[in-house]
């Protein structure tokens, strides 16, 4: 443990860590359920097109997420792209700055133009209200993020949408297995995806799955996820390819199996590092409502500027120089960022200000609460120590300058 700041990495200390701690190294999985599964594809050779294990895949996520159809993907991008298609979205589309970039990238891909709203400081999902006010006759969607798996006002952005005859849907990436008001994060809006990449808490390599309860939405998705074959218009044919693979599935049922461990280690992790962190001023840590069914995927730290003597950025820097390799998720925010910066300015107030504070600490199988404790032993000291370690690392710099 690290007593005094001479001890910290940044100052000349031993580095905490001899290995780099991360957010979203992939979740442990049993190995031989892998290779049995891989074995069972070789030897069916079937290993794309909608095979088996792909299918099943689709079964047990349209189970565990309450929802009828589900139509698995080669990643989640891809599957906003498909959905975006399928759904015959135009003009506009609005959805929060305060999340990964590929949210508003699937948009712009398919030449339509993203509206970033601003969030509600408390949930830092989409501010319902608004959403409202940058509604315009462009306007042909807006696109929810459960950002950390907190998810939306799904109730309040039904209304906006339905009220102003424009359709919802929600990029639930951060949101798999998680329930709000009881009900399983899936089922709201006209559809929602989920992303199986690596560093999610159910990975598949690679992957993604749409999830929804509308038929002829879910018959679009699949046609047109594989070339648009099975869908009689011709114009209505020319699809793309973003089916998922049998190896790509075999990961992901794998995964699966791991689910509920996976979840038990995070929350484990999150109530220590809420019990070591949980008192110290300047500094927040994100809350998941204990009485919803939630997957922890994400600690978020949140550095307050105003009531902490040290910045987010040298909270961040320091922890790095430890081999704990924090994630500023996100900052910038996605308006901050180009081509939207030069291109769509817009001033976001409260997603500006969040995106200055978050810091995503190391979570996941492969993190262990011993290791959360070192952690938190740094940013304890950190954080107390926060003027003079502003001061010393500001003349350190200027002496290397
Ligand atoms: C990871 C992520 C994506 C992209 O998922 P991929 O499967 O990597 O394409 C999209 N949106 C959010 C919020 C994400 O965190």
């Amino acid at each position: 443990m690290k007593r005094t700041i001479e001890d910290l990495a940044l100052f000349g200390g031993r580095k905490a860590f001899l290995h780099p701690l991360y957010v979203g190294r992939p979740n442990k999985i049993d190995r031989s359920r892998l290779f049995d599964r891989l074995n069972w594809a070789l030897d069916n050779q079937w290993l794309t097109n909608g095979g088996p294990l792909a299918r099943e895949l689709e079964d047990r996520v349209a189970e565990l997420t309450g929802v009828r159809h589900c139509v698995a993907t080669c990643n989640a991008t891809a599957a906003l792209q498909l959905l975006i298609r399928s759904a015959g979205l135009t003009g506009e589309v609005i959805v929060p700055s305060m999340t990964f970039a590929a949210t508003a990238h699937a948009v712009r891909w398919l030449g339509l133009d993203p509206v970033f709203a601003d969030i509600d400081p408390v949930t830092a999902c989409l501010d319902p209200a608004d959403v409202a006010a940058r509604i315009t006759p462009r306007t042909s969607a807006i696109i929810g993020v459960h950002l950390w798996g907190r998810p939306c006002a799904v109730d309040e952005l039904e209304k906006v949408a339905a009220d102003n005859g424009i359709q919802l849907f929600f990029d639930s990436a951060h949101a798999f297995g998680v329930t709000t008001g009881g009900r399983d994060i899936g089922g709201f809006g006209g559809a929602e995806v989920f992303s199986f990449h690596a560093t999610k808490v159910v990975n598949s390599f690679e992957g993604g799955a749409i999830v929804t309860d509308d038929d002829g939405l879910a018959e679009r998705l699949r046609a047109l996820h594989n070339f648009g074959i099975g869908l009689g218009e011709v114009n209505e044919a020319a699809g793309t390819n973003a089916k998922m693979s049998e190896a790509a599935a075999a990961m992901g049922l794998t995964s699966l199996d791991s689910f509920g461990e996976a979840i038990a280690h995070n929350m484990a992790g999150y109530e220590l590092y809420r019990r070591e962190l949980g008192r110290i001023p300047g500094l927040g840590l994100i809350e998941y409502d204990a009485e919803e069914r939630q997957n922890y995927q994400y600690v978020i730290a949140r550095v307050d500027p105003e009531t902490s003597s040290l910045h987010r950025d040298l909270l961040h820097a320091l922890l790095h120089a430890e081999n704990v390799i924090a994630m500023k998720y996100f900052s910038p925010a996605v308006h901050q960022m180009e081509p939207y910066r030069s291109q769509a300015p817009v001033s976001l107030p409260h997603t500006e200000h969040l995106a200055d504070q978050v810091l995503a600490l190391p979570t996941g199988t492969t993190v262990s609460l011993e290791d959360i404790r070192r952690v938190c032993n740094i940013v304890r000291l950190a954080i107390t120590h926060g003027a003079e370690i502003t001061r010393r690392a500001a003349r350190q710099q200027s002496q290397s300058a």
